[in-house]
């Protein structure tokens, strides 16, 4: 059974998330605020997390950077801030998704779905395959037609991260924080570099990337094929 943890203020909205999402079948925590949600989170280690961004005290925002300190669970942001700023403070945060409020209930359950299709279950080191190389994250080791590539600690960390958020936008400031530490943000020359060493070691015609995509200002996203990028 799915577990879904909500951590939302409003008391209506929190009883209708509960309600709709009960009736489909998830298991629900539903609490009305981040230090309680971060405690619950941890006792019951939920398959996905819906969040509110405006809440008392702590903010949403502090949630999702609490969370991704230890989990890399899905995490979807509701909020009735719908500014291009919010939104891009919350992915960067970690969150994977993004709802305005006022949202459909058929909606939200739509973005809910596509991240727990999306998500790569914590315990299993997964094994990716293209139809041009294998990424195997447990042995470190990247599979080429022409044998196996070899991959500097810093490009293999880059690879590791973004692959196991495969189909996700990472954003430059997460892969700077997650590979360089939590000091970095802004280098976002290292990436471009290191990019390109990655995309020359493994990419089929590394000029014309088809596996590490660029996303123009934003960061970088893994697919495994063409079907994939058709889910921006
Ligand atoms: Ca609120």
């Amino acid at each position: 059974m799915t577990r879904v943890l909500c951590i939302e203020d409003e008391p209506t909205l929190l009883r209708t998330l509960g309600a709709n999402l009960r009736a489909r079948g998830y298991d629900i925590d539903l609490v009305g605020t981040g230090e309680l949600g971060l405690e619950i989170a941890a006792k019951k280690k939920p398959d996905i997390v819906i969040v509110d961004l405006g809440l008392p005290r702590m903010s949403g925002l502090e949630v999702i950077r609490s969370l991704r300190q230890w989990t890399q669970i899905p995490i979807i942001v509701l909020s009735a801030r719908d500014t291009e700023f919010d939104k891009i403070g919350a992915l960067d945060a970690g969150a994977d998704d993004y709802v305005s409020k006022p949202f459909g209930m058929g909606e939200l359950l739509a973005r809910l779905r596509a991240a727990l299709r999306r998500a790569i279950p914590s315990d299993e080191t997964p094994r990716v395959e293209t139809a041009d190389f294998t990424v195997d994250l447990q042995a470190r080791r990247v599979t080429t037609r022409s044998g196996e590539a070899k991959l500097t600690p810093t490009e293999w960390s880059l690879v590791d991260v973004l692959v196991r958020n495969a189909g996700r936008l990472v954003t430059s400031r997460e892969l700077l924080k997650a590979v360089w530490g939590p000091e970095y943000g802004n280098e976002t020359n290292y990436l471009r570099v290191h990019m390109t060493h990655i995309r020359r070691k493994i990419e089929p015609e590394p000029a014309v990337p088809r596996y590490f995509l660029t996303e123009a200002g934003m960061g970088y996203r893994f697919v495994t094929s063409a079907d994939t990028q058709t889910d921006r």
